[in-house]
């Protein structure tokens, strides 16, 4: 069994890839519409029944995150669909083309950052084995750009271009019914993740696509994850707040226990330490608010042997 995303009306949704899709008529090879609440990766609840892959007439991309998109190529496979998505893939495409290089890169990254040699190396070696989660690369047939229009039974989507989550991702605005297909960019609940890496500032994109959406003025959202939800503004201004919040976290920590390493600053932050399992989100997201704090002015970094510490500015 293998995963990929699916949305309906009434929820957001996790499509079920069963069988290997090899042939788009056989039964094995089908969708199976199944409800998730909260986390991606949470027990599963169907509610609905299998619908064959072969009818899958369009795939569209919110981000080419693999819990998005891990399954992009089994369904183009099986339906001979088209896959449209945004060009700026370049973070799911590494860790495609040259996983070992990508790794390397973000253990690099993690070293710098102040983590020690020890979980550094079990974490690689869990990364290692997880995999990457995608099925096969498929480049999109289309680019979904600003202002790109999906017309559908329900009505015509416009593309809204709203990096920060991942540098890929887009929103979906349908606005007869005041609908927005959210992706990861807002949830339900406040849950911030960013890519590091890719592009100058995720959380300053972040930010700018907040009020990018905003202006929108939708009323209902569905997202990639957990069930739609109507009050969008104030789920807006929440994510808002939590990430003002953790600037300013971070800006105390700097201030209180500069110069400090990346990795020192997570306990500050979160009030946990790096463990396997938060390393892969807690790290980045931290790395991305120092990245913010640098560029606005208020932190610099500065190199002591291999490690980089923050400091105020
Ligand atoms: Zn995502
Ligand atoms: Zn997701």
């Amino acid at each position: 069994m293998r995963i990929a995303r699916y949305s309906t009306g009434e929820a957001a949704a996790f499509g079920i890839v069963e069988g290997d899709g090899s042939d788009p008529h056989a039964n094995a090879a089908e969708l199976t519409v199944r409800r998730i609440d909260g986390h991606p990766f949470a027990p599963f609840q169907v509610v609905g029944d299998p619908q064959p892959l072969a009818d899958v007439r369009l795939l569209v991309c919110t981000h080419a995150h693999a819990d998005h998109y891990g399954q992009a190529a089994s369904v183009v496979d099986a339906s001979g669909c088209e896959l449209w998505m945004h060009p700026a893939h370049e973070h799911m495409r590494a860790g495609i083309d040259d996983p070992d290089e990508l790794l390397a890169r973000r253990l690099e990254v993690a070293r710098q950052s102040g983590v020690p040699v020890q979980p550094l190396r079990e974490w690689s070696q869990s990364v290692r084995e997880r995999g990457s989660g995608i099925a096969r690369l498929v480049e999109p047939d289309r680019e979904l750009i600003s202002g790109v229009v999906v017309a559908s039974d329900l009505g015509r989507w416009t593309v809204v271009e709203t990096p920060g989550h991942a540098p890929s991702h887009v929103c979906l605005h349908e606005p007869d019914h005041r609908l927005l297909i959210s992706g990861d960019h807002l949830l339900g609940r406040v849950s911030l993740y960013f890519d590091y890496g890719w592009t100058p500032d995720p959380v300053g994109e972040f930010l700018s696509s907040l009020d990018a959406i905003e202006a929108l003025d939708a009323r209902l959202c569905l997202s990639g994850h957990g069930r739609t939800f109507t009050d969008v503004r104030a789920h807006i201004d929440a994510n808002r707040a939590l990430v003002a919040q953790r600037l300013q976290g971070v800006r105390a920590a700097v201030a209180d226990h500069g110069p400090i390493t990346a990795y020192e600053i997570v306990p500050l932050l979160y009030g946990e330490a790096l463990t396997q399992l938060t390393a892969g989100w807690w790290l980045p997201e931290t790395l991305c608010y120092l990245r913010h704090l640098a560029v606005t002015g208020a932190v610099v970094a500065a190199q002591e042997g291999e490690t980089e510490r923050w400091a105020r500015a």
